[in-house]
């Protein structure tokens, strides 16, 4: 089931400026996948100079259900706070579970993780095509726990993928942890009072932290 939300009502509180468009040259629109709302914080704030952004929610790795309604509900939130569209796909479940199949022994951060960035970001590109952005970034490189090299490497595929026959939506490869971007998104989820989830999400990311 896919949504939108809301949009350029905001206040941007806690944020250092709006996009500003070059005279005559629209910046280029981009997708932010969001894993959830405290990690897009910081990345709209570094990304919102110099881009039309829209925000994106697909993330059926998330479990149980109370825990993915409490990250959403906090993406709602920031959404309407930074007066941005928030596009919302939920579903996807059976489709995860069949993509990590086999993988479940795996350890954060291994081939599960890269199963699981792929087909995010996959939904992503798609989206992003449907809307006529330019461009999709993901904010999961944030984590202090997600290598960003294999982030980056997943998108760079769901892009390509996405590209077949019409060679134009580009991945922004990034770290945003970097340059005190995590701790960033403590300060700006603490101002925005976004719930702040204590597990990556899925049940095997639980039981680590249980
Ligand atoms: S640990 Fe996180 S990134 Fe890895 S499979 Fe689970 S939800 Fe996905």
């Amino acid at each position: 089931m896919a949504s939108t939300e809301g949009g350029r009502q905001g206040t941007g509180l806690g944020f250092q400026g709006a996009a500003a468009a070059q005279a005559g040259t629209a910046p280029p629109r981009l997708l932010l996948h969001c894993c959830c709302g405290p990690c897009a914080t910081a990345v709209i704030e570094r990304l919102r100079e110099g881009h039309d952004i829209a925000l994106y929610w697909f993330n059926p790795n998330i479990q149980p259900e109370d825990e993915f309604a409490r990250r959403l509900e906090a993406m709602r939130a920031l959404a309407e706070a930074v007066g941005l569209p928030l596009h919302i796909e939920e579903g996807g479940e059976e489709e995860w579970e069949r993509a990590v199949a086999g993988l479940e022994a795996e350890p954060e951060g291994g081939a599960r993780c890269d199963v699981c960035y792929r087909l995010r970001l996959e939904h992503a590109a798609a989206k992003a095509r449907e809307l006529g952005c330019e461009a999709i970034a993901a904010t999961l490189s944030i984590s202090p726990h997600k290598e960003a090299e294999r982030i980056n490497r997943a998108g760079v595929v769901a892009t390509q993928s996405a590209n077949i026959g019409e060679p134009r939506l580009r991945f922004l490869a990034a770290d945003y942890k970097s340059a005190g971007g995590f701790q960033r998104s403590v300060e700006l989820a603490k101002q925005f009072g976004l719930y702040r989830q204590r597990y990556c999400g899925c049940r095997f990311s639980l039981s680590l932290r249980a």
